[in-house]
């Protein structure tokens, strides 16, 4: 963590760029206030309950890692800061019970599309219940649908051209089946084969980034063993937060006896925007039927896709490939939209607010359609553009590419 903290030359370029400090003010709420109370805490000279409460408030959004001349690795020091004090933490039984429910419902698709159904019955309460308790029922979508389970195997239509191992995601799963079952269509109209591995699971993620150092490993370690990189041409990821998680396997790691296990399989991580971007690039990927009318198409920069792994240009390409679309570009579109994993569960109100503004904005260019590629991001979206009493669709980057194939959109 120390060379991390030393890199930070104070320049203060990162506040702008940070999202509680654009709704807070509070140089303990920047990535700048935030590297100094860490240091502190790690020297001794403050006490983590006093540090706590700002670090808590931190996305993980890494806007200030986008924004920052001096290259910081922000996003390895706060994980890395919340893997080393959480087993220091003094929390209340109400927390560790919410955490306790977060870290067991989210990696297990059965148990969280369960959750998302009985939640479905409350939602009608949902405004006469505490901040802690509305948040995860306000983000449910109008119907839960039936829980999606991918084929092992999807063949390629025509030629065969690729070969890739798909990771399914968690949430997801339960919450939009159909992100995965258009990403697997769009995959194979393509000529690529895609499987799905036994033995994979949560990418880990959440875990690694509340601070369940050990959870995190077990999950990472399961899915080191499922994929077998030398099998495939890539591993993909629709979900942004997955990805970027996928592609931090080999810090977790680093040190350790599978750390170059780790590597081998990060160099073939891939999201599913990255991939079919290089289909596009080579001349190879075929052309999608035109939209049924000119679509002016909002997209969202999810933070796990722009800030972590600097894919930006992809999927814009792939929307504008197909006939008729055009994207349009979001004021404040570097800006976190309060989903950032398991924020808008644990800190609700700082999320509401920032859910709110992002649609508001996404709004203000008058889209026909808002386009994405995280699940999180969906659901906060979607949530917040229904609060804003407005009808257009959300969709993940590859639906609308899905539905262009289809002559549907
Ligand atoms: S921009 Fe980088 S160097 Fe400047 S204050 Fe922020 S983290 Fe530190
Ligand atoms: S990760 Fe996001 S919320 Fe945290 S300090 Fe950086 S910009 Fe701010």
């Amino acid at each position: 963590m120390a060379h991390a903290v030393d890199a930070c030359v104070h320049c203060g370029f990162c506040l702008p760029a940070c999202p509680t400090y654009t709704l807070l003010g509070d140089e303990m709420d920047s990535p700048r206030g935030r590297i100094v109370l860490m240091k502190e805490v790690l020297e001794g000279t403050l006490p983590l309950a006093d540090a706590a409460p700002h670090l808590d408030r931190c996305l993980g959004c890494q806007g200030c890692v986008t924004a920052c001349p001096s290259g910081v690795p922000y996003g390895e020091l706060i994980t890395a800061f919340r893997g080393w004090s959480e087993p220091q933490r003094q929390r209340s039984a109400l927390d560790r019970g919410k955490r306790w429910a977060i870290l067991r419902a989210l990696p297990a698709p059965r148990l969280f599309s369960l959750a998302a159904r009985v939640g479905q019955f409350a939602k009608p309460l949902a405004p006469a219940l505490p901040a802690a308790l509305r948040a995860p029922l306000d983000l449910l979508p109008e119907r839960v649908p039936a829980l999606h389970s991918s084929p092992k195997v999807t063949r390629a239509r025509g030629q065969q051209r690729g070969r890739v191992a798909f990771l399914v995601g968690c949430a997801q799963q339960a919450l939009a089946p159909n992100f995965n079952a258009a990403t697997l269509r769009v995959l194979a109209q393509n000529g690529i084969e895609v499987v799905v591995p036994d033995g994979q699971g949560c990418c880990g993620a959440a875990a690694l980034h509340t601070g369940a150092r050990a959870e995190a490993l077990s999950l990472v370690r399961a899915n080191l063993s499922a994929f077998d990189p030398g099998e495939y041409d890539a591993i993909l990821s629709n979900a942004a937060g997955c990805g970027a998680g996928l592609k931090e396997y080999p810090a977790v790691l680093h040190g350790e006896p599978d750390e170059p296990q780790a590597r081998a399989f990060a160099a073939k991580v891939m999201d599913v925007s990255e991939y079919l971007f290089q289909l596009l690039q080579a001349g190879d990927l075929a052309p999608p039927l035109p939209a049924s009318r000119p679509l002016q198409v909002a997209y969202h920069d999810a933070c796990h896709l722009a800030h972590a792994q600097g894919v930006r240009a992809a999927p814009r390409a792939l929307l504008r490939f197909i006939p008729g679309v055009s994207v349009l570009e979001v004021p404040e579109g570097d800006l976190c939209c309060g989903s950032a994993g398991t924020y808008n569960l644990e800190q609700p109100e700082l999320a509401s607010q920032l859910g709110a503004r992002k649609a508001s904005h996404i709004l203000s260019v008058q889209p026909d359609l808002i386009a994405s590629g995280n699940i999180g991001c969906h659901t906060q979206i979607q949530s917040h553009v229904r609060r804003a009493r407005s009808r257009v669709p959300v969709m993940h980057t590859v639906e609308v590419l899905d539905l262009a194939y289809r002559g549907e959109l």
